[in-house]
């Protein structure tokens, strides 16, 4: 452990004990039984007082793997129990971390339960700065693995011995996080993503072709002459099933919207504005905007205009840029 002089401060730490932090609780039923309900624990050893009568306990006991709950800090500011230690049995992470280590992975733990514990005891347990270790590489990244052991107590009546009723040897890994892949790459891999394909049918085989040829064609029924938007099998007025198109101007306004912001999906923009367009023809239509100045949202009623996008080579779909009156 020469690599860094503030090794030795390190070195120096190990062996250090660390004053007691005490249960908030008395062992009790209540937090056992809500322990066991969230754990989907179900022996009655934990929870029936007279199945546990019959046991060779003769009482309720707590399930042994609470041993290391019973202890833990308040939320918040991790307020510790009255009577607790104000030192900070951490502290070496602290130090490490000084020097450039920023992450911390607990690795393992391994409880040893020396008896089991029953209703009304009070736990406090004291903790050993047991080793650090070299420095060493892992998946992870470059750091120090450091081991704590920490012993539990039931505090007894005074004048007695407080009795050991466990012990966990805790430790975890101060490190340096490895470098991610390099930026470049992530962007290579989302411009091979391509545009997801329409589902075409026999029914809005038309609509999806119209892009192709710059048109926005919305099915028309033949016998009533009204429109409907998406293409359907059937007139949704008169149920007839003679149905064509009606070419529309692809001009039309803001009917509502939505920008997406999060989660980033490849390969569209992020922001990503998608709207719903009223058509001058009177059906609505989705599809996304362009046109939009960074950091403007769209607003209801804006004027919109088509244009046609071809995206891999090989799918033209149209895209409403938001436009002044003046330019229609
Ligand atoms: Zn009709």
């Amino acid at each position: 452990m020469a690599k860094y002089e503030w090794l030795s401060e390190i070195e120096a730490m190990v062996g250090r004990q660390y004053g007691r932090i005490y249960a908030w609780d008395k062992i009790n039923e209540a937090m056992v039984r809500q322990w066991c309900e969230i754990m989907g624990v179900d022996n009655p050893l934990y929870t029936d007082a007279e199945y546990a009568a019959s046991t060779e306990h003769g009482q309720l006991v707590a399930p042994p793997a609470m041993l290391q709950g019973w202890c833990l800090a308040g939320y918040g500011d991790e307020v510790l129990a009255p009577g607790s230690t104000t030192e900070n049995p951490y502290e070496v992470l602290k130090v490490i971390e000084s020097h450039g280590y920023p992450a911390v992975v607990a690795v393992n733990s391994n409880l040893t339960f020396d008896r089991y514990i029953t209703m009304g005891e009070k736990l406090y347990y004291t903790t050993v700065l047991d080793s650090v270790s070299e420095e060493k590489t892992t998946a992870l990244g470059t750091g120090f693995f450091v081991t704590l052991k920490m012993t539990y107590f039931s505090e007894q009546a005074e004048g007695q011995e407080d009795e050991k009723v466990g012990d966990m040897m805790f430790r975890v890994i101060k490190f340096k996080p490895a470098q991610r892949p390099e930026k470049p790459a992530d962007k290579k891999e989302a411009a091979v993503r391509k545009r997801p394909k329409p589902g075409i049918s026999d029914d809005n085989r038309f609509f999806w072709e119209g892009f192709k040829v710059n048109e926005t064609r919305i099915q028309e029924c033949n016998s009533c002459k009204k429109l409907q938007h998406p293409p359907a099998p059937v007139c949704m007025h008169c149920h007839s099933f003679d149905l064509g198109y009606k070419v529309a101007s692809g001009k039309g306004e803001l009917y509502s919207f939505v920008v997406m912001h999060y989660p980033h999906v490849a390969p569209f923009d992020s922001p990503n504005p998608i709207g719903l367009i009223e058509l001058e023809e009177g059906v609505r239509i989705p599809a996304g905007l362009i046109g939009l100045e960074e950091g403007v949202s769209p607003k209801i009623g804006q004027k919109v205009q088509v244009e046609y996008h071809t995206f891999d080579g090989e799918l033209t779909l149209p895209q409403f840029r938001l436009v002044s009156p003046e330019e229609l």
